[in-house]
């Protein structure tokens, strides 16, 4: 099965899996493992930060960074389509008493720096009191550039704001824009990086900050059951995506723009030029989007059904499988 729902569904591969196979591991809540202090050791020096914290997935690792920037009563602005307002069952609110504002997502996938000033509240016993700024990048597929987040900086410390950066693919947006981890990380105060997605780690987070605001993130992530024990075994897949999956990404998103290509042609399909590893296809009015995914599926190529239809590569899905979906969805289209 050529599986485009997601990145999230490549699995280990056996390299990966031998090296979580001999990790050395300790009890990481005694902060005993020592695979795990070694990476979290290396991803603050990737990062620029003083500290880093292994978290199970993307999910909690935004969650312990809302609860650590802000208390109950205090409010972050956020984009209404990014994952930290909209995909993460209100966690912040329901678990924190944190209150979200979102505000309307640019095309570009950016936040005007005129709409967050208009939802800032003035100090005032009527208002939640705004406390953070929360970004992302890459989102739904787009990058976000630097000057972005270097005029976000600006912005925030006029406004006293600190900013969380949501970078669940992050190493996706660095690869497209050519700079390093470190080069975004100095706009931020805290950065959330997912290994389970692109990087193709079975399951693992990590959250980057100064070593204050990681200490809390620590206590948040105990509270919501997030300390783990023997976790040098994911640790250890990590590190390993650091070695061997960072560089690759490329090629996915060389795969991403081929498969656009190939798929241009056709007068049924409105093709997006995708910036990372996600192809964006609006299909025709006259084509049925859930008839295609079922036709699709009994050639092997598991899609996502409906109308706008995202193709996410990944390291289980090479170029020989892009030719064939390309010819296959072609194929297809002439039987809707
Ligand atoms: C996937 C994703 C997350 C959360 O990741 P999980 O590990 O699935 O909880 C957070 N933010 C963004 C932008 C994501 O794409």
């Amino acid at each position: 099965m050529i599986d485009y729902r997601s990145d999230t569904v490549t699995k280990p591969t056996p390299e990966m899996m031998q090296a979580m196979l001999n990790a050395e591991v300790g009890d990481d809540v005694y902060g005993d493992d020592p695979s795990v202090n070694a990476f979290e050791a290396r991803m603050a020096k990737l990062s620029g930060f003083q500290a880093a914290m292994i978290v199970c997935s993307g999910t909690q690792s935004n969650l312990c960074a809302l609860l650590a920037h802000c208390g109950r009563g205090e409010e972050y602005i956020v984009g209404q389509g990014y994952h930290a307002y909209l995909y993460e069952a209100g966690g912040a609110a329901v678990l924190g008493s944190v209150v979200p504002q979102p505000i309307k997502v640019q095309s570009s996938g950016e936040l005007s720096f005129a709409d967050i000033a208009a939802v800032i509240k003035e100090d005032d016993q009527h208002f939640a009191i705004t406390k953070l700024l929360s970004l992302e990048n890459s989102y739904c597929g787009k990058v976000i550039p630097m000057e972005y987040f270097s005029e976000a900086r600006i912005f925030a410390d006029q406004h006293g704001l600190a900013i969380h950066l949501d970078g669940a693919r992050i190493f996706n947006a660095l690869t497209a824009i050519g700079v390093e981890l470190k080069d975004i990380c100095q706009y931020v105060d805290s950065i959330s990086v997912c290994f389970s997605k692109g990087l193709g780690t079975p399951m693992g987070s990590v959250l980057c900050g100064s070593s204050d605001f990681i200490a809390k993130a620590r206590r948040i992530r105990k509270m919501v059951g997030g300390g783990t024990r023997q976790a040098g075994i994911m640790a250890k897949a990590m590190d390993h995506a650091l070695d061997h999956n960072i560089e690759r990404l490329q090629v996915d998103h060389a795969n991403a723009v081929l498969l656009a290509d190939l798929l241009t042609e056709s007068d049924k399909l409105k093709v997006i030029t995708p910036q990372t590893n996600m192809v964006y296809i609006d299909l025709d009015d006259s084509i049925d989007g859930d008839l295609l995914a079922k036709l699709l599926l009994a050639e092997g190529i598991q899609i996502s059904a409906g109308q706008n239809l995202r193709l996410v590569t990944h390291l289980d899905i090479n170029t020989a499988d892009i030719i064939y979906t390309a010819d296959t969805i072609k194929e297809c289209l002439k039987l809707l």
